[in-house]
């Protein structure tokens, strides 16, 4: 089996809220590696190129106010002007250009087996909400899709983490230089498995 990478980012509610340390130990004490922090200012061209282009990112972003809003017998078209999940979903990610702009950042790399199916666990539903309580989105944020959308932003959910292996591979190498990772194992690996 082979190792895989996560980018995590502590967003700017995170940060604001002085919780980084909070954070950053949950992935530790799990035993995950981490290889690479980074504390700094994002432009507009940076984190434009970190959330996807694709129509089918902007769909399932879409599609998620548009559940929402079906559950709560809202109009989506009161607040995006459509119900096309695709444009929704690229008004979303203007909002979120904004958003990761309030402050600086914090970014992890984090290295261990089946790390993207941990660090998403850890992080959990991307829903405030809905996140579970143990989850770093269940513990430390409560927003809704609904609150959220009429505010015209994206949810604060204080923790980006990489959603697959490939997105992991190209988050990393698109935050960090090679020369600022460092791998190495933790003395406490031979113990965990
Ligand atoms: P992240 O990529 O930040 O780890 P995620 O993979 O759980 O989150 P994505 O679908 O990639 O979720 O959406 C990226 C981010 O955009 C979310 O974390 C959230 O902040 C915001 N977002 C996504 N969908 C919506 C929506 N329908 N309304 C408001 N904000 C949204
Ligand atoms: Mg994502």
């Amino acid at each position: 089996m082979q190792k895989q990478r996560a980018l995590l980012i502590i967003k700017p509610d995170g940060v604001q809220r002085g919780l980084i340390g909070k954070i950053i130990s949950r992935f530790e004490q799990v035993g995950l590696t981490i290889i690479g922090l980074k504390f700094m200012w994002a432009t507009r061209e940076q984190i434009t190129a970190h959330y996807p282009e694709t129509d089918a990112w902007f769909k399932k972003v879409g599609e998620r106010t548009l559940t929402n809003y079906a559950k709560k017998s809202l109009d989506a078209k009161k607040v995006f002007n459509t119900d096309d999940p695709v444009m929704i979903g690229k008004t979303v990610k203007s909002w979120l250009v904004n958003y990761m702009q309030e402050s600086p950042l914090f970014f992890a790399v984090v290295e261990s087996y089946d790390v993207i199916e941990i660090v998403r666990k850890l992080s959990g539903n991307t829903i405030p909400l809905l996140a579970a309580p143990g989850t770093i989105r269940g513990d430390f944020s409560h927003d809704t899709i609904d609150l959220a959308n009429e505010q015209s932003r994206p949810l604060r959910n204080i923790i980006h983490a990489s959603d697959t292996v490939e997105d992991g591979e190209k988050e990393v190498n698109l935050w960090f230089k090679p020369e600022e990772l460092f791998a190495y194992s933790r003395a406490d690996e031979k113990f965990m498995f």
